[in-house]
């Protein structure tokens, strides 16, 4: 299987890493029909994350993280998701939000540090919460319901956050809200623990079932003006690189289903051949086929992440690239998990087999942003918008 990773391994720091996340991405697999059948938060999955000091990946050095980058991000991801597609999803959020904060330094410098030092010093978990039963996806431009009110120098906050992956689990919420009146949009720092802050219990999916992206409920939730972290997000407009730990998860979910249908066609033995399926042309045919889905999809994100780290002065320009990785890899991974399921048949559907769960975990890619059709129409308007080509 190192074939698969050596590749991408570039440096010292990478392989440290890597081992690391290769070592607890093992024990996540054993764990992980357990959560799936449970629709359980794998607390013990982000502990063992969090006694490697993983939480610290992207958050930058001066605050006493680890500084890593996006291509270390993207490779450790994807091997944690080989084990567990939800450990890596939930985890992802939370490095992707650092990883944004540090690259767009739209927040005030103190409040990042003090954030980052909860992480660094008491492992805290956060995550974005812009989701809400009215706007759907946050990347189509909807104005969030929750709303925001000035009260002296206070905010008093009141709305309904869906699909807040984590939710029993996190420390913090950054929390999209419509601020008072105005009709403009900010962003507040939730502490879980305060008074009005409730999670409901409706996660109850066939897809990223440990991830718990339940209900957060804010019931005039009273919080200070310096809680109002970001008025403007996005504002530097960077494309959104932290967003590749979605594609990098559902290659992971492909990995593990691809090694699970190379393993049965190379030791399923029945009686009507002389020897493995493996040795069937129509088995290496789709055997074939999924090495060279995995090839497309892994050279592009690897080779998008390097670019973003190696050539900073042309991320302006990546959006498309980010888009299309994104598209790329989802699609990818689903068609690689149809195809171990195909060469394994019938016993791909049973319960005991990761398959099944494989199958219903990649869907759930579709459905993270960008989706597809935000992707295919933002290739068409900038090649209809470019002059000269
Ligand atoms: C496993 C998982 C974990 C998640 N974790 C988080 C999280 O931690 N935090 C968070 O904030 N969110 C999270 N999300 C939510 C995710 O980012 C999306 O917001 C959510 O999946 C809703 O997207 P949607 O496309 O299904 O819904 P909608 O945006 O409601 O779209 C539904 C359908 O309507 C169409 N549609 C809607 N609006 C438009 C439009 N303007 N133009 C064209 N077509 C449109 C879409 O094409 C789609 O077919 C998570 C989602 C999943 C699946």
């Amino acid at each position: 299987m190192t074939y698969l990773y050596e590749p991408y391994i570039k440096t010292k720091i990478q392989r440290r890493w890597f081992e690391k996340m290769d070592y607890l991405a093992e024990k996540f697999s054993e764990r992980a029909d357990h959560f799936d059948r449970e629709g359980r938060f794998p607390f013990e999955n982000v502990n063992d994350l969090k006694k490697a000091g993983y939480l610290s990946l992207t958050i930058p050095k001066e605050f006493g993280g680890e500084g890593l980058s996006l291509y270390e991000f993207v490779l450790l991801q994807e091997r944690i998701a080989a084990g567990d597609a939800a450990t890596a999803l939930c985890i992802g959020w939370h490095l992707g939000s650092f990883l944004e904060l540090s690259e767009e330094r739209t927040w005030d410098d103190t409040a990042l540090r003090h954030l980052c030092e909860k992480v660094v010093q008491n492992q805290a978990l956060v995550n974005r919460a812009a989701t809400e039963p009215a706007t759907g996806s946050p990347t189509r431009g909807g104005m969030p319901q929750t709303k925001a009110t000035v009260d002296g120098t206070d905010w008093i906050i009141n709305g309904t956050k869906t699909f807040t992956s984590m939710a029993p689990a996190l420390d913090y919420a950054i929390v999209s809200a419509q601020i008072d009146d105005t009709g403009k949009k900010g962003n507040f720092l939730i502490n879980m623990s305060q008074d009005g802050v409730k999670i409901e219990e409706t996660w109850d999916t066939v897809a990223m079932r440990g991830t718990r992206s339940d209900d957060l409920i804010m019931e005039n939730v009273r919080v200070g003006s310096e809680a109002l972290v970001e008025e403007e997000r996005g504002k530097s407009g960077l494309p959104k690189a932290w967003l590749l730990h979605i594609p990098a998860c559902y290659l992971g979910v492909a990995i593990a289903a691809r090694n699970e249908a190379v393993q049965f066609a190379k030791t399923y033995k029945p009686n009507s051949l002389p020897g493995p399926i493996g040795d069937v042309p129509e088995v290496q045919r789709k055997i074939g086929e999924m090495e060279l889905e995995l090839f497309k999809a892994r050279e592009l994100i690897y080779s998008v992440a390097a670019k973003w780290v190696n050539e900073p002065e042309s991320r302006m320009e990546m959006g498309p690239s980010l888009l299309a990785v994104k598209h790329v890899a989802t699609n990818s991974a689903a068609k690689v998990v149809d195809l171990a399921m195909r060469i394994v048949g019938a016993r791909s559907l049973a319960m005991s087999s990761p398959l099944q769960r494989h199958y219903r975990d990649v869907r759930a890619g579709l459905h993270n942003p960008p989706m597809d059709d935000m992707v295919i129409s933002s290739l068409a308007q900038r090649a209809l918008n470019t002059k000269g080509d």
